[in-house]
């Protein structure tokens, strides 16, 4: 798979949209009105005639607008929407795209919140089959008539389940599907899920492309892949447009106008910064995670390593075909689940917090916290154990994280 110059193409982005007194990046825009001296041109900015105009900040902001460009040139799409945060990214596809009486067909193995949501789309009429993307027949038989789209998460947190992305991607293009791809923990510097035919692809900015957490954020770009013709959501007032504007302009309007959740200029700019970045990171946080992958699978302290860096891992052929690494996220199971906290709190480099794709290592036990409220009943069928850790590798040197764990599991 093609890797155009990932990190070229967006540390000169701003510079070259021409930013006042030479500066190098678009500045924090902190108006939330933006006044026109002739009333005409305001009037063209609220019927969408004027590209690049802005009305109101809950809208957009010239920074905002600065970053999503950087989005969609990295996941090579044609457009992206930002949200002040992944989940509500996720919110604004599901909720302007469906209604009462659509059916989707999802991972069952998918981030924690994301479960949650799927439990409220229920609620309002919209169904959700929860299968093992690991095989494209499983979604392939969830499909019926009132399907209206395939979602996956690249690799799954905290069991790093990979799907069939290719083979769902065909079989999406062949239903005429949207297929959309939540590529958080991959990044577009592992993998492009236009490369396997998704419509729309999902980041929380929060993570990896920010990588310094410091900001929240979320994102929606759209590929050019999904032929919006097919969507028979789409509301009359955004017909008239280029129906390859259709799906994006309806996740903008009514996503950012319904439920408000915009990204602020401040956090547009923080997470532009980290994303400069971003390959430099992914590359050294994904090397340490195959080391202490590696090094946990031979640790007799430890029971199972998931990995999809390692051979061992169920679809560690697919991960290596479309990603080329392992990411950065691992979890682990030890074989005494009651010496879990012990070991934890022996550590002495990684910060015992949630979060994911930080610079420095984070580690959290699974069960008792993230997926505590999910109830033992969903902990099981998302292959998460009561002694399961998850580790979020950060960017330190790789020896000195192996030491830490090495000291760490020793009795
Ligand atoms: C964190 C995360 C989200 C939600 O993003 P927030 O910015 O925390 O709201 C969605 N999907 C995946 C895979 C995530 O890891």
């Amino acid at each position: 798979m093609d890797k155009p110059a990932l990190t070229t193409s967006i540390l000169h982005a701003d510079r070259r949209l021409g930013v006042e007194h030479g500066g190098i990046r678009t500045p924090i825009h902190t108006s939330i009105q933006y006044g026109y001296e002739r009333v005409e041109d305001l009037i063209d900015v609220f019927q969408g005639k004027r590209k690049g105009g802005f009305n109101y900040a809950r809208q957009g902001t010239p920074t905002t607008a600065a970053l999503e460009s950087k989005l969609a040139a990295l996941e090579l799409g044609r457009g992206a929407v930002c949200f002040s945060s992944g989940m509500a990214a996720l919110t604004a596809v599901f909720l302007t795209l469906l209604r009462a009486g659509d059916h989707v067909v999802s991972s069952r193995f998918v981030f924690g919140n994301t479960h949650s949501l799927f439990t409220t789309l229920g609620t309002l009429g919209i169904e959700v089959s929860r299968v093992d993307a690991g095989s494209a027949a499983e979604v392939a038989a969830a499909l019926r008539p009132n399907t209206r789209m395939v979602f996956v998460e690249t690799i799954a947190n905290p069991g790093t389940q990979v799907p069939d992305l290719e083979a769902i991607g065909t079989l999406c293009r062949d239903q005429r599907l949207l297929y959309v791809v939540d590529n958080t923990i991959t990044s577009p510097v592992l993998f492009r899920p236009r490369h396997v035919g998704a419509g729309l692809v999902i980041h929380s900015l929060s993570k990896t492309i920010a990588g310094h957490g410091a900001a929240l954020g979320g994102a929606v770009i759209d590929t050019g892949e999904f032929d919006w013709l097919h969507c028979p959501n789409i509301a009359d007032a955004y017909r008239s447009a280029d129906p390859a504007s259709w799906g994006l302009l309806q996740i903008r309007k009514k996503g950012l106008r319904d439920m408000g959740a915009s990204l602020s200029s401040e956090h547009a700019h923080q997470i532009g910064l980290g994303a400069e970045t971003m390959e430099l990171r992914v590359r050294q946080s994904s090397a340490n995670a195959l080391a202490l992958a590696r090094y946990l699978e031979s640790h007799p302290a430890v029971d199972k390593v998931h990995y999809p860096g390692l051979p061992s891992h169920p679809q560690h052929e697919t991960a290596r075909r479309c990603f080329g690494a392992g990411s950065w996220l691992l979890s682990f199971e030890l074989r005494d689940p009651g010496s879990m906290c012990r070991v934890i709190n022996k550590l002495r480099i990684p910060i015992k917090a949630t979060g994911l794709g930080d610079t420095r290592t984070l580690v959290i036990p699974v069960a008792p916290t993230i997926f505590w409220e999910a109830g033992a009943q969903v902990r099981a069928a998302m292959g998460i154990s009561d002694g399961m850790v998850r580790i979020s590798a950060g960017i330190e040197d790789t020896d000195d994280l192996i030491a830490d764990f090495e000291q760490a599991l020793a009795d």
